[in-house]
C-alpha cells in the first residue's frame, strides 16, 4: 500500500505511527482532522505539536483548521455522551476515509491505534467498515510502541497533553480540583 494517509491525533501519538510507517515503505500523508480537542487553545498545542514532528520526519500533513467546528462535534456526541467515545472516532474516520478517497490514496489509517487509553478494538473495526475496495483501512497495532512514543516526545520537546481531548475528558481528568477547596 504505496501512498497512504495517516489520521493525526496530535504529535506523540504520531512519532511511533510515522516511523513505523516509513519503515514499512509506505508514502505517508497527514491528516490534523480533530474537532473533539478543546478548548481552542488546546486544538492549537496539538496541532503544532503534530506538526513539529512531521517536519523532523520529513511527512506533508493536511491541516483542516477550517474544520475545527466543535459545535459541530457535541451535536454529534449530544444525548450519547456514554458512548460518545464511538461517535467521536467515527466522525474523524468518516472524515478521513473521505478525504483519502477524494485525494486517490491507496489507504488510510490512524493515530489513534497507537493509544493504550483508546478503545483499540472499536478503532479497528470502524476502519474495516469505512474501507473500500479502492481505499483500504491499513490496521496496525501500533501500541507495542507505546514507551518509544512517550520517550522520543520527551527528548524532542513535543507537546504532551494531560487528557484525551474533549470538554468531557478534561472534566473526568481534573475532577479532583472540585474537592481540594480549602
Ligand atoms: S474521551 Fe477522547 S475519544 Fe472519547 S469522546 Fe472525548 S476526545 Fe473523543
Amino acid at each position: 500500500m504505496p501512498n497512504v494517509l495517516l489520521h493525526i491525533c496530535c504529535g506523540p501519538c504520531s512519532i511511533t505511527t510515522l516511523r513505523t510507517l516509513l519503515a514499512e515503505g509506505h508514502e505517508v500523508t497527514g491528516l490534523f482532522y480533530n474537532p473533539n480537542i478543546h478548548p481552542l487553545t488546546e486544538y492549537v498545542k496539538r496541532r503544532d505539536g503534530c506538526l513539529a514532528v512531521a517536519e523532523r520526519l520529513g511527512v506533508k500533513v493536511i491541516v483542516k483548521d477550517d474544520e475545527y467546528r466543535p459545535q459541530e462535534w457535541f451535536r454529534a456526541v449530544a444525548h450519547r455522551e456514554n458512548n460518545r467515545c464511538f461517535h467521536c472516532y467515527a466522525m474523524r474516520l468518516e472524515r478521513t476515509t473521505q478525504i483519502a478517497r477524494r485525494g486517490n490514496f491507496d489507504g488510510f489509517t490512524t493515530t489513534l491505534l497507537y493509544s493504550k487509553y483508546q478503545k483499540h478494538d472499536e478503532i479497528a473495526a470502524l476502519g474495516r467498515d469505512l474501507e473500500s475496495a479502492k481505499t483500504r483501512f491499513l490496521y496496525r497495532d501500533f501500541r507495542a510502541g507505546w514507551q518509544e512514543g512517550i520517550d522520543v516526545s520527551k527528548e524532542w520537546g513535543v507537546y504532551r497533553q494531560q487528557y484525551c481531548g474533549c470538554l468531557y475528558s478534561e472534566n473526568e481528568r481534573y475532577k479532583r480540583e472540585l474537592m481540594s477547596r480549602p
